[in-house]
């Protein structure tokens, strides 16, 4: 069983800032017998599949098949300890969200310099600026946040690598996963195990968000919008979603367009109600609108904008995602700030949340932290203003990226965090059509919180599930589309 302390490493660093010995032990030893792993790997397979842990083809794509999605064989290790914190400091994260999300002054102060330099960023606060000035039709907002955690090994707790404010996926996947490893071990007849694995109710949680502002809209006919990318790979996560949504309300009805069609069909009506194709909306659920390739003309940003304007209650509205962007998270972290937005309690807790995070403003802090990455760039991420996954810069690069922007305001795009050393363990990885394989892994905890409200009214604060993604030790993200992680689950140890 895995401990940590001992077995877990010293968390010392070589020279040039890479850990050495942080490895912890798998939930049972491994490898595995041979003749064990060969009976419980297609029975994990079918399980996953039958249970629609699946995804469409990248490569020849086919509307009439599906393809097993990536996972691990077994749960991976995560200490109880950081995972219950975590988990009973979402309800305070997800309301010092909404409260930064509604401090315009905080927001601009924080973006001002960021929007000279990143169009995106920019075009988001123009949105944002532009609805404002026009007075703001919703107050109600609906926040269905996922925070993102390793747990540090040098300074053993668990760290936040980001918060995300749009399209938090996983939750349906996640949760079946959970129910497979349950299965898994037992077959492995590990029964006494299970009390490891905490139960996930993410898919309930966060569909449990979209009712209750579903209700909050009042308005018995209108439906739920779901804006989903132009082709959509993950499609069990988000099909999941509208089947929870009727399995708990056969009353409430969804809808799915990307951003193209919403410009064609969406309209507003002199009072601001959303309509699309002859259905009023009553919310809006983004699964997509966080990359600049999802707008590929005008049109999707005047879309955007029309579902901003709307009486329409949104996940994310404008203001919680440019909350969510990383230079939002970094200013949170400065000394003093969680303390304008929080108690003083309530602060403290949250602080501990935060590795390092560094602005690149053109000013002599600014500088310093240029020189900081340029000396030791393997102790830190360089982070643009972007979602999704594949975007940050790692290790000698950071150099070279650095070196060509420095001297100029370019680099105020983007900030520089401390880069957290998670513990690593091993665990099977299973790809469809490639053979199972025994790899060195680490794993990122992500906990899902929902929240409603206004700025000064908000209905409920929850923790509502969590995920975990697996991926290898050696690459330096491991997003699961992308193939390099994978979905996994957590075993809890003390
Ligand atoms: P994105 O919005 O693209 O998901 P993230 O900040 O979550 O951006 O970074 C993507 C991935 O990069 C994370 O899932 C994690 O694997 C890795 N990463 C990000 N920040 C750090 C960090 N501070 N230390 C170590 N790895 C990190
Ligand atoms: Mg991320």
């Amino acid at each position: 069983m895995a401990t940590c302390g001992s077995l877990c490493c010293d968390g010392g660093f070589d020279k040039d800032g890479v850990s050495t010995t942080r490895t912890i032990e798998s939930c049972l030893p491994l490898p595995l017998p041979v003749e064990i792993l060969e009976d419980i790997v297609p029975k994990a397979k079918d399980f996953a599949i039958l249970h629609g842990a699946g995804m469409r083809y990248r490569t020849n794509y086919d509307p009439d098949s599906l393809q097993l999605a990536p996972f691990f064989l077994l749960p991976s290790a995560f200490p109880r300890r950081e995972f219950e914190r975590v988990v009973k400091l979402q309800s305070i994260v997800n309301i010092l969200m909404h409260r930064i999300a509604h401090d315009y002054q905080f927001l601009k102060d924080a973006l001002e310099k960021t929007i000279k330099v990143d169009d995106f960023t920019r075009r988001l606060w123009d949105i944002y600026t532009t609805v404002r000035e026009e007075g703001v039709s919703q107050l109600i907002s609906l926040g269905m946040f996922r925070c993102d955690y390793f747990y540090s090994v040098p300074s053993q707790i668990a760290q936040q690598v980001e918060i995300n404010t749009i399209a938090s996926s996983f939750g349906a996947l996640a949760a079946r996963i959970s129910v497979m490893h349950r299965y898994v071990l037992g077959e492995l007849r590990k029964p006494e195990l299970l009390g490891h694995l905490p139960e996930n109710d993410a898919l309930a949680g966060l569909c449990g968000g979209m009712i209750a502002a579903w209700d909050a809209y009042g308005c018995p006919k209108a439906v739920i919008l779901f804006v989903v990318e132009d082709v959509t790979y993950n499609i069990c996560d988000q099909r999941f979603h509208e089947y929870e949504i009727r399995r708990q309300r056969p009353d409430i009805h969804v809808i799915r367009r990307n951003l193209t069609q919403i410009s064609q069909q969406g309209c507003l009506t002199s009072d601001k109600r959303l309509i699309i194709d002859g259905d009023e909306i009553a919310v809006v659920y983004f699964r997509a609108g966080y990359e600049p390739g999802q707008y590929h003309s005008e049109a999707e940003w005047e879309a955007r904008l029309t579902v901003e304007r709307s009486k329409a209650i949104k996940s994310p509205s404008i203001h919680y995602h440019l909350a969510g962007t990383k230079k939002v998270q970094q200013e949170i972290a400065r000394p003093g700030v969680l303390n304008k937005f929080l108690s003083d309690s309530e602060a403290k807790l949250v602080s501990q949340l935060f590795t390092g995070l560094y602005t690149l403003d053109m000013s002599p802090e600014g500088d310093q932290a240029v020189q900081m990455a340029m000396e030791n760039p393997e102790r830190f991420v360089l982070k643009p203003q972007r979602e999704g996954g594949g975007n940050n810069v790692y290790g000698q690069e950071i150099r070279t990226v650095l070196e060509k922007i420095k001297d100029s305001q370019e680099r105020e795009a983007y900030i520089l965090m401390d880069r957290i050393r998670p513990p690593i363990q091993q665990n099977y990885l299973i790809r469809a059509h490639e053979p199972v394989k025994l790899v060195e892994v680490v794993s990122e905890l992500g906990i899902f919180g929902t929240i409603l409200g206004t700025a000064k009214d908000i209905q409920f604060s929850k923790f509502a599930g969590h995920m975990l993604r697996t991926k290898l030790s050696s690459v330096n993200e491991g997003g699961v589309a992308a193939g390099l992680g994978a979905l996994d689950s957590v075993f809890l140890f003390d």
